[in-house]
């Protein structure tokens, strides 16, 4: 009898235990999902951004952007983005607050992320990355400044010549990720 007891007490301390311990689980995993701080936030350094949006590239100042966004690009395509040469492994930063929407990876893009401002009304498209910061993850709300990557060569960049490819994307009313008109990027990096 005394022994069916303590098993029965058993069974149920352990069953207590094994919800406990379901419910700490899925807070940790509610919580890790709001949870940004464990990316870096650069706040001051780098160069002055002039323009509505930061300069996505650690240390570079407007002066050194050039207005590509028309150049031809093959194919009848023309450029549509804003090439940012920096030096390999340079951090990328998120030029406004806002979401990762997706983290991609494509034949010319090579490793990229789009980013959404609050309001879902464009997509930041960051490409070329070396590698995503670490930790990085779709749904993440990230701060301007914060370090979302690092550039690289990756897609059809060439190898010697880093830099980041950004577009700004005007998105349809339906929001898909990867639809939406180009925008130039110089003039909301620049002011000018
Ligand atoms: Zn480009």
């Amino acid at each position: 009898m005394k022994s069916t007891v303590s098993f029965l007490i058993g069974c149920v301390v352990g069953a207590t235990s094994i919800l406990l311990y379901l419910q700490n689980t899925q807070k940790l995993a509610i919580a890790a999902e709001h949870d940004t701080s464990r990316l870096p936030v650069a706040l001051s350094a780098g160069a002055v951004s002039p323009g509505e949006l930061r300069i996505p590239v650690m240390g570079v100042g407007a002066n050194e952007l050039r207005r590509d966004f028309t150049q031809p690009r093959g194919g009848g395509r023309s450029h549509g983005a804003i090439d940012i040469r920096a030096p390999h492994g340079t951090p990328v930063i998120a030029a406004l607050d806002g979401t990762i929407r997706k983290l991609f990876t494509s034949r010319d893009g090579g490793i990229t992320i789009y980013q959404t401002d609050p309001e879902e009304e464009k997509i930041y498209y960051y490409a070329h990355l070396d590698r995503y910061a670490r930790g990085l993850r779709e749904g993440d709300k990230v701060a301007r400044g914060t370090v979302i990557g690092y550039v690289g060569t990756s897609g059809n960049a060439p190898a010697g010549a880093p830099h980041l490819h950004f577009a700004v994307m005007k998105l349809p009313p339906t929001k898909e990720w990867w639809k939406g008109d180009a925008i130039d990027p110089y003039p909301l990096l620049t002011g000018n």
